[in-house]
């Protein structure tokens, strides 16, 4: 906590209290640059995360259903439970640190995109399929040369190669 005297960054806690209706937590601190004392006071974040649907809807944050989202897009491939679980913590915490107390399903979406990109592929493609409401082939073939790019040559060159067979 930084110092409303000096700005020194550091400081030790001198004593702490519980309000009476143990709401609130303050307390007495001493900073380590000045040796000035100031209070600070803790309270629990009372407005909920909320997430705001495609439709403008609002509905509680829940982990539950980004795991959940994650679990189906990895069905049959080689990710660890645990990696995505590691993901989901991440898109939650890079959530709370945001000033705002909402964000919107395609923001969300779009992190643990950007978290399974560098893991796999086909996963990526599965998950951004849900998230961004494919409703065509062509959507998907956006997103599936999206993540080939690096691949695109070779396959235009099977492709090539392809041809003859099929006139
Ligand atoms: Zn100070």
């Amino acid at each position: 906590m930084r110092c409303p005297f000096c700005k020194e960054n550091r400081d030790k806690v001198i004593d702490s209290r519980e309000s009476s209706d143990g709401f609130i937590i303050r307390r007495r601190r001493e900073c380590e640059g000045c040796e000035r004392r100031f209070t600070t006071r803790e309270r629990i974040e009372e407005t909920p995360l909320r997430v705001i649907k495609r439709d403008g809807s609002r509905e509680d944050f829940e982990r539950r259903k980004i795991l959940m989202g994650l679990l189906t897009a990895c069905q049959k491939r080689p990710i660890a439970t645990d990696d995505l679980e590691k993901i989901v913590q991440r898109v939650e915490e890079r959530i709370l640190d945001t000033a705002d107390r909402e964000i919107e399903t395609e923001a969300i979406g779009d992190m643990v995109m950007r978290e399974l990109a560098g893991i796999d592929k086909v996963a990526y493609v599965r998950f951004a399929s849900v998230y961004r409401n494919f409703e065509s082939p062509e959507d998907f073939e956006a997103i599936a040369q999206q993540v080939a790019k690096p691949a695109r040559r070779a396959a235009r060159k099977s492709q090539k190669a392809k041809e003859p067979e099929a006139t």
